[in-house]
């Protein structure tokens, strides 16, 4: 996590800057600080968002055209100014930023304390450019050649830029599992963890690679590796609209992302689904495809929300493709000692590409010969490029720390490798392939109509929003929506939420049932709509408050429950993609009257660089 803006040029740094650091608040948003360069190397920083930072500096001569900055999700010491960043080196000659994780710094601290160093930070980051120092000290080597064979000696995960004062027209990045971006502008350079800082000032970016230095001054940009061989920076076009990291109006970015999903949807089908000619494709997806279709087994690694999604994927592929599918929290996986077979299949999913334990699981599993095929929404990310294979998202950059349109447009994406691998197979017939084709296409269009529930979502919220505890229901397809309508509630107002499979109720939640409890049903009609009635029937027999989720038209469970919203219905393949869509707007609106920071949630961040 953290968010890393640096700039060298001819403009005033500190606002790019600011500005830069707002944009990837998403990351972290613990403390925020500066350091520029003018004559003295000068370092602001300050607990909490950016805007107090931006409070902090408005008296100080903060006129610099060089400058890095940081807003951090704190691992190491807690967020307060001390152990924000960016951090001195003894001398005060330089000073980083970091996002990551060092993990050998305290035996690199307790040789530097032996050596005299003195630290005020409890950081790893803080040890990381005393040992840098220490280093060019010893070594009497450029700065450059000290914060290479640094590299060489650190274990863990960074990306990093580093100002000095003794170098006033250079900085230097580097990185490794974290991600960093440099943008290429004229005579000026900027560097961000990911380009929203960067794309109102140039569309011309190099995404930096593991174990790659860069070296930046105004008129040139020169990259090498670790083992110090010069690299040709790979110099990308950037596709990102403006309007697409803004609100558009909107009070919140997840609001915004919730309503956008009928064209993130349809962004993530263009071109790949397409009923009246039969044709659905998955372009990233070609030399490795029968790997796919001939599969064992597959094996689903992601975390969070994204491993609701591979549940959902689960049922997707053995329904539709008849492979047998096990959906993995990554973090458990790499740790584990999975079995992993030459030639098995893997399918990541991470909406950022960069989450830490996803891409250490893919790491371990293409050791022992496994295929990977990567389902992310940021392009060039880590994940993606760590993969064989895979298929982008196309939902464009989701802000708010709470996953809503990459949930969809990863159902999305699985629901179409499925079919494919299915039809492939001979599974499905020509007949329900072309079905659940025009069944893809009308999605949006349903979503669009659950969508227009918004109102009376927000007074059924209205109703419970002071509720201490919640309980979420679901069977078959929609029991990955009910893990996922509780991880949106928890996460946004901090009500105690649990997802249930309906049936397992009665082993344990049933206990927590009063007249005081919401329980969410997710009924829609599918196979399992009469057993999940008898489980509704359950929760009123002890008087739990049941707000049901139900297929429009439906007129049993309308009796039963106390509140019904109705959404459109879908081939039951699909249903998660419709059916989430009130969950979505029932934990958004409970967290606004709450009071609740719904696109910075306390403690959360987004892409979840650290294991
Ligand atoms: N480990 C550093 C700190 O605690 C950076 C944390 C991060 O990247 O999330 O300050």
């Amino acid at each position: 996590m953290c968010g890393i803006v640096a700039y060298i040029g001819y403009r005033e740094a500190c606002p790019i800057i600011i500005k830069g650091l707002k944009r990837l608040e998403y990351r972290g948003y613990d403390s925020a600080g500066v350091a520029l360069l003018n004559g003295s190397l000068n370092v602001y920083k300050k607990k909490g968002k950016v805007t107090e930072l931006e409070d902090f500096i408005k008296d100080k001569n903060v006129h610099s055209t060089i400058g890095i900055g940081h807003t951090r999700w704190a691992t190491h010491g807690e967020p307060n100014d001390v152990n924000a960043h960016p951090h001195y080196s003894s001398s005060k000659g330089l000073a980083i930023i970091h996002n990551g994780i060092i993990e050998n710094y305290a035996s690199l601290k307790t040789d530097l304390q032996m050596r005299g160093h003195k630290f005020l930070s409890e950081t790893d980051s803080e040890v990381f450019i005393h040992f840098i120092e220490d280093i060019q000290k010893h070594n009497q080597c450029s700065l450059e050649e000290a914060v290479r064979l640094a590299l060489t000696k650190v274990v863990g995960a960074y990306a990093i830029v580093i100002i000095s004062k003794e170098n006033p027209g250079q900085l230097i990045a580097a990185r490794k599992g974290s991600p960093l971006v440099i943008g290429i502008g004229k005579g000026e350079y900027y560097v961000a963890s990911d380009a929203t800082p960067i794309i109102e000032y140039t569309d011309e970016v190099v995404y930096l690679n593991d174990h790659e230095i860069a070296v930046i001054s105004r008129s040139n940009l020169a990259i090498k590796n670790i083992e110090d061989v010069p690299m040709t920076p790979y110099i990308q076009k950037l596709d990102m609209e403006l309007d697409s990291i803004e609100k558009s109006g909107y009070d919140h970015f997840m609001l915004k992302e919730i309503m956008e999903q009928p064209k993130s949807i349809t962004d993530c089908m263009r071109g790949r689904v397409i009923s009246q000619k039969a044709h659905l494709n998955l372009g990233g997806i070609q030399q490795y495809a029968n790997k796919l279709v001939n599969a064992e087994r597959i094996i689903i690694v992601a975390c969070g929300t994204s491993w609701h999604a591979g549940l959902v994927a689960e049922y997707l592929f053995e329904d539709l493709a008849r492979i047998p599918v096990e959906v993995e929290y990554a973090s458990e996986f790499r740790y584990r000692n999975p079995v992993i077979k030459e030639g098995d299949v893997v399918i990541a999913i991470s909406q950022s590409g960069e989450t830490a334990d996803t891409l250490a699981a893919i790491e371990l599993a293409k050791s022992k010969g496994a295929i990977i095929f990567g389902v992310c929404n940021v392009v060039g990310s880590s994940i993606a490029r760590a993969s064989h294979e895979g298929a982008y998202l196309h939902a464009g950059p989701e802000i708010g720390v709470a996953s809503t349109k990459a949930f969809t447009a990863q159902v999305t994406v699985l629901a179409i490798m499925a079919t494919i691998v299915g039809h492939r197979k001979g599974n499905i017939t020509e007949s329900k392939y072309r079905e659940l084709l025009v069944d893809l296409e009308n999605i949006p269009g349903k979503v669009e109509k659950a969508l227009q529930l918004n109102d009376k979502i927000k007074e059924i919220g209205n109703i419970f929003k002071d509720a201490r505890n919640f309980l979420y229901l679901g069977r078959g397809y929609n029991f990955p929506v009910a893990l996922e309508g509780a991880l949106k509630l928890k996460e946004i107002s901090y009500i105690h939420a649990e997802g249930y499979p309906a049936a397992e109720m009665k082993h344990g939640p049933i206990a927590l049932i009063d007249e005081q409890m919401p329980v969410v049903f997710i009924a829609t009609k599918d196979n399992s709509y009469e057993k999940i009635i008898s489980n509704i029937q359950e929760v009123r027999a002890r008087k739990g408050r049941v707000i049901a989720v139900v297929t429009e038209g439906e007129e049993l469970i309308t009796k039963m429950a106390e509140f019904v919203i109705e959404v459109p219905s879908t081939n039951e393949v699909l249903m998660p993609l419709i059916s989430v869509i009130p969950l979505q707007l029932l934990s958004y609106h409970i967290a606004v009257m709450r009071g609740c920071n719904v696109d910075q949630p306390r403690n959360l961040a987004k892409s979840v660089t650290v294991e």
